[in-house]
């Protein structure tokens, strides 16, 4: 997957400063332990000096190279010992002085053998994926925020009672979150503005990120929005917010549907829509929009994909941002 410059540039900058701060520990580490235990520094010293010496002897004409290693490493291996006694004394671990780095495979550098570390690839997708999600206005939303008394306990015109119906959607929504996986089913939320969708949604989403999963959320304006700019840019040969979008383990898109509409768009949520479908990888999105107007908006081909694979979520009740600005004004 391609990121852009800045993403790379934020996670260089990030292990750098890793590395930094593990050098640092380990400095500090051998400072306090010097003016702890001085006998440390002698033989830290010593043992410089005895390497230091066995260089220069060996340049000497007619020097017995094989002697002089050999006297080295013995002299090494006692200090060495004395080292590890004084350790043992003093109840130090013996890996107190070695860098404790994040990743001991790469030693923070990123690359291992010139070939991309494990941990910087995954330092990529979480900054990528965080880019994002910055994009989303919403701050993450629990459950425990979650309201059913905004939803009315009598029947509506289709004798759905609101607070019934929400309390199942409620429930399949924290189950859905408490178990989620890669083999999670994807999720249709439909219904008028001001039910909850975006609420819940989120509220999945901080559970699958406290998780460990990798969760892109954002309306869909601000999805799409991202992935156009990418595509018309003249810098970017790859699009990485497209490829954020179709590859992160859970994408939330919310609102689809208020997108300025284009035959960009179009394409692209139908681009989304089936290649997570193809690939297995669980998608949420909520709209306000019928069947009948998504197909319209989109094409008839996205719209039988979702009815087809997305379990559908249908939100009831009127608007609780009215009720919610009622409250606020204590009418
Ligand atoms: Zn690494």
């Amino acid at each position: 997957m391609g990121y852009s410059k800045e993403v790379y540039t934020a996670v260089r900058s990030r292990l750098s400063q890793r590395r930094q701060s593990v050098h640092n520990i380990a400095e500090n580490r051998r400072r306090q332990l010097y003016s702890d235990i001085p006998e440390l520094e002698v033989l830290d010293r010593e043992q410089l000096e005895a390497g230091a010496t066995a260089a220069k002897a060996m340049l000497m004409p007619g020097a017995d190279t094989e002697a002089i290693l050999n006297e080295l490493n013995n002299r090494n291996v006692e200090i060495d010992a004395a080292r590890k006694e004084i350790f043992l004394e003093c109840g130090i671990p013996t890996d107190y002085l070695e860098i404790p780095f994040y990743c001991p495979s790469c030693r923070d550098t990123g690359y291992v053998d010139g070939v991309m570390c494990e941990c910087m690839k995954k330092e990529l997708k979480a900054e990528a994926y965080k880019r994002l999600n910055a994009l989303s206005p919403l701050t993450l939303s629990g459950f425990e925020q979650f309201k059913l008394e905004y939803y009315s306990d009598q029947p509506d015109a289709s004798k759905v009672v609101p607070r019934v119906k929400m309390l199942e959607i409620y429930n399949y929504c924290v189950k859905y979150a408490n178990t989620f996986s890669l083999q999670s089913p994807s999720i249709l939320m439909l219904g008028s503005a001001g039910l909850g969708k975006t609420h819940l949604s989120l509220s999945i989403a901080a559970k699958a990120i406290d998780k460990g999963y990798g969760v892109v959320y954002g309306s869909a304006q601000n999805l799409l929005r991202s992935v156009e700019v990418e595509h018309f840019s003249k810098d970017s040969d790859e699009s990485n917010s497209l490829a954020s979008l179709l590859e992160c383990d859970l994408l939330i898109m919310d609102d689809l549907g208020t997108e300025f509409q284009t035959a960009f768009t179009s394409s692209a949520v139908y681009n989304i829509v089936n290649t997570r479908m193809l690939t297995g990888r669980p998608t949420i999105i909520s709209t306000n929009l019928t069947f009948d107007l998504m197909k319209k908006a989109y094409s008839e081909k996205v719209v039988s994909r979702l009815a087809g694979s997305y379990s559908m979520l249908r939100f009831v009740g009127s608007d609780i941002r009215d009720i919610l600005r009622r409250e606020r004004q204590g009418t």
